[in-house]
């Protein structure tokens, strides 16, 4: 068993573009950008959808649900932590830590939701635990 500590998270850079979502987290609210064009959802935040280039992006909710997409548990630093990629409810795919948990408890697959972690000085950072 290796439970998750906290540590100290490395403050984000909110730029113009993701200036919002750091803004929501703040409040405890998960922001992804959608495109009302194509419909589809996209991570990391940006101003023109990945998908089909179109300017039409807005801010919506997200559910804070998702699945371990892949993770790798890094062991031999002073405080362990486990990096993965989860895929969102919404249908993104965002590279991130899961916390709160036994890491050797974790699989690929396993339902996550999203938790806000204090950054050093920064906004909070986006990671998730196991429901
Ligand atoms: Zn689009």
């Amino acid at each position: 068993m290796l439970m998750a500590k906290d540590r100290k998270i490395p403050a984000p850079t909110p730029t113009l573009e993701s200036e919002a979502f750091f803004k929501a987290a703040g409040e405890g609210r998960f922001l992804i950008k959608k495109c009302t064009a194509c419909g589809k959802a996209h991570w990391y935040p940006r101003a023109i959808c990945p998908f089909c280039s179109s300017g039409e992006t807005e801010w919506s909710e997200a559910s804070g649900k998702g699945t371990i997409y892949s993770y790798s548990v890094m062991r031999r630093v002073p405080e362990p932590f486990a990096l993965a990629y989860v895929t969102l409810a919404e249908g993104p795919t965002m590279l991130t830590n899961i916390v709160d948990c036994d890491f050797d408890a974790l699989k690929i697959g396993q339902d996550v939701t999203v938790v806000f972690k204090p950054s050093d000085g920064g906004p909070p950072v986006a990671m998730f635990k196991p429901l």
